[in-house]
């Protein structure tokens, strides 16, 4: 039945591009709009890590959405080359984390998951990665670990729907509204005029929450402002991403070095600021002290869209039919995006999820609207 059916996606970052990429192949007709150039937001300005921060930390909800993820992202980095011929570049390098606090819940959990986590001796740390600062005096170890660079992720998959005949993809254009007929949901409304659909898919990243409230629905999904920075560094001076109260140093290939990240809740601004500036570069220095030398090449900021740990909605708005969410995945919409973009396909078009899709419904959580 879908594959006689049109759907209009409401957001185009990672999260709006691979939903339309995955659901492309079986209906008759998908519109992507952003009211920017897509992949612009958080998909952007986010550093790529292919892994929660601290995995252990999360429910299973959202492991179960990470472990199918990482498993998928080397196919899914590949396919977008062959297709494109923009290279995401998967970058496998592995992660320490350094001084956890709570280092026997990680290795119980690593246990319990069977990943690929350990304790390691600090001096095969220091062979490892010779440029890490003194001062340390534990750390674990996960092998297998990637990271994805992200602006050439959301370059690859707009290309990748640029080149498909039954997909339009129209940027600059903002969904003000949606269009209902009682509680059906036909469409959105734009400056350029309302576009319908059979299924309307909100993955409008932090602003899905503002946009629900137009249908007077409560999502709590609320952008929370993460600031970073960049060095270039030459391509083999960090091998590894590293880790440590809460700072990240991220290597891509080419060497170029992200350090991540600060956590704030202010609304939907995106001013980078310069107190976040030194308190990054002192965490970088403190991290990899080489990078004092270094100058700063870029300073960015992006709005995740936070929800309550972090788990996603994904599936359909039971009050209002036509409607159907893949939003608020917060700090690990990268990592998320390939088994929730999968999960939401096989929930739209009625195939067996690939996981229980339970945790994610929308059906407790949005408050219902007086209809
Ligand atoms: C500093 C930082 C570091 C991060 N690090 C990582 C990491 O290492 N690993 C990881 O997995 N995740 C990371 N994240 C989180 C990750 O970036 C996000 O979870 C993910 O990008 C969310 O994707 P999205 O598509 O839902 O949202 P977005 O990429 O924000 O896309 C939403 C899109 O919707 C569009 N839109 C909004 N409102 C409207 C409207 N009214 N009409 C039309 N279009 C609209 C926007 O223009 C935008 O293009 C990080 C985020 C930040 C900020």
């Amino acid at each position: 039945m879908p594959m006689q059916q049109d759907v209009l996606i409401v957001g185009g970052g990672a999260i709006g591009l691979l939903t339309a990429l995955n659901l492309a192949p079986h209906v008759r007709h998908i519109t992507l709009l952003d009211r920017g150039a897509v992949g612009q937001e958080s998909s952007w300005a986010g550093g790529g890590i292919v892994s929660p921060l601290y995995p252990w930390r999360y429910s299973a909800a959202v492991t179960a959405l990470a472990h199918w993820s990482q498993d998928f992202y080397p196919h899914l980095a590949s396919e977008l080359f062959a297709r494109t011929g923009i290279d995401p570049e998967v970058h496998t390098t592995g992660l320490y984390w350094l001084d956890l606090d709570d280092e026997a819940e990680a290795l119980a959990w690593a246990e319990r998951e069977r990943r690929p986590l350990s304790a390691v001796d600090l001096s095969a740390v220091y062979d490892a990665v010779p440029v890490l600062g003194p001062g340390y005096s534990r750390a674990v170890h996960m092998a297998g670990v990637a990271n994805v660079r992200n602006p050439r992720l959301v370059k690859s998959l707009r290309a990748a729907l640029l080149a498909l005949p039954n997909v339009s993809v129209r940027e600059h254009c903002e969904v003000t509204g949606f269009v209902r007929s009682g509680a059906q949901v036909q469409g959105v409304r734009t400056g350029a005029g309302d576009v319908l659909a059979d299924h309307v898919v909100l993955t409008a990243g932090a602003w899905s929450g503002d946009l629900l409230r137009t249908l007077g629905l409560q999502l709590p999904v609320e952008p929370v402002k993460g600031q970073m920075i960049l060095f270039k560094c030459e391509a083999d001076f960090l091998p590894s991403m590293v880790l440590a109260k809460g700072r990240y140093a991220i290597p891509r290939r080419d060497g170029h070095i992200l350090i991540g990240s600060t956590l704030e809740h202010a609304g939907f601004d995106k001013t980078p600021t310069d107190v976040a500036l030194a308190s990054l570069r002192a965490s970088a220095i403190e991290l990899l002290p080489a990078l004092a030398d270094a100058a700063v090449v870029r300073q960015w900021a992006g709005l995740r869209p936070g929800s309550p740990e972090g788990i996603p909605y994904i599936g359909a708005v039971p009050q209002l039919p036509g409607l159907w969410l893949n939003c608020g995945h917060y700090r690990n919409g990268l990592v998320l995006a390939p088994a929730s973009c999968q999960l939401f396909a096989d929930l739209l078009l009625g195939r067996t999820p690939i996981i229980d899709p339970q945790p994610y419904s929308p059906t407790n959580t949005l408050y219902p609207p007086q209809l």
